[in-house]
């Protein structure tokens, strides 16, 4: 008999929980990310996206459960030196040249990208003898990934890189983080741009309230989230509404009713069907918001203003 071994993860977290005071950030999440993925981390604000980066990049420990770095506690240097990391809103030493911020980091590894090359590539090379302070801030996040990327890490954590910047400079991080993975390297990267996840990973793992809520291809999390929302003036009470075929969600705000639904076209034509008794009728794409509401059943709100 053959079997066929499976090369263990670069990255793992089993049973993971971390509570912060009474906040519990992460409630027994499970995640492995193979040699070669791309895992997309995606959820609203607060959901414990940056605290689980923290586990694996060995910022924090869990509270309980076990986490791996290339079969390591993420804590031992051995471990950090096959991982290239971003963590979320960090900034570079202001008064540091650009190329000198560079070699600090590149310092730390055997076989380096060399300096110039490296800020070529992300569009900064005219920048090598400025102080870091003086780049915008858009140049600042693309120095941050491309000094993640110095030490040719085989994974690459990147919290939120692109998060205010404008579309240039994302597509020039895109472009860099695609050439990445096709070089053959891993990455994991959280965001709440879906566009975002849909450029650079093949695999979704939402989060949200501390627990993975869903994990799957691209196209399995934008089915998830086909959803649209309807709005109308109607007499009708809401838990009518809600019964309603398709529908995730129903509010009401200043006498204007909201339905969330995986299928509009046909809870319009219910409505119409049924004489439900209703003016200004629209249809609209929904937030991200929604459609996590709609991933998760019903959960709190979605926080970032980003998503609309
Ligand atoms: P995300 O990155 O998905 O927005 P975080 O991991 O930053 O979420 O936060 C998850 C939860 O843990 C939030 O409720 C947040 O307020 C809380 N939290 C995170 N870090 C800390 C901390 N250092 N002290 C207290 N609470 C924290
Ligand atoms: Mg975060």
């Amino acid at each position: 008999m053959t079997t066929t071994m499976q090369p263990p993860p670069l990255a793992t977290a089993r049973d993971v929980s971390k509570t912060f005071g009474t906040q519990r950030a992460l409630d027994g999440v499970s995640l492995d990310i193979h040699a070669g993925e791309a895992v997309g981390l995606l959820g609203p604000n607060g959901a414990g996206k940056s605290t689980l980066i923290g586990l694996l990049t060995g910022l924090r420990r869990a509270d309980a459960g076990t986490v791996e770095l290339f079969g390591n506690s993420p804590l031992t240097p051995a471990a950090r030196q096959g991982l290239g990391v971003t963590p979320q809103a960090t900034s570079v030493p202001q008064t540091l040249k650009v190329r000198e911020a560079v070699e600090l980091v590149a310092a730390h590894f055997t076989n380096p990208v060399p300096t110039m090359e490296l800020l070529e590539q992300f569009g900064l090379a005219d920048m090598a003898s400025k102080q870091c302070g003086g780049l915008s801030g858009g140049q600042q996040r693309r120095l941050l990934v491309a000094i993640a990327l110095v030490g040719r890490p085989s994974l690459v954590i990147l919290d939120e890189p692109t998060t205010g910047l404008d579309v240039e400079a994302r597509e020039i991080l895109w472009d860099q983080l695609r050439q990445y993975r096709a070089a053959g390297g891993t990455l994991l990267i959280t965001s709440h741009y879906l566009a975002e996840i849909e450029a650079l990973a093949g695999r979704v793992v939402v989060i949200d309230n501390g627990q993975v809520v869903a994990d799957g291809t691209v196209d399995d999390i934008r089915g998830h989230i086909s959803v649209r929302r309807i709005s109308l003036r109607t007499p009708v009470p809401l838990d009518a509404l809600a019964a309603l075929p398709g529908v995730v969600d129903a509010s009401n705000d200043d006498g204007v009713t909201r339905l969330v639904s995986r299928d509009a076209d046909e809870l319009v034509r219910r409505i119409v069907n049924d004489r439900v008794e209703f003016a200004d009728l629209q249809v609209h794409a929904a937030s991200l918001e929604e459609a996590f509401v709609a991933i998760t059943g019903a959960g709190p709100a979605f926080s970032s203003k980003d998503s609309r």
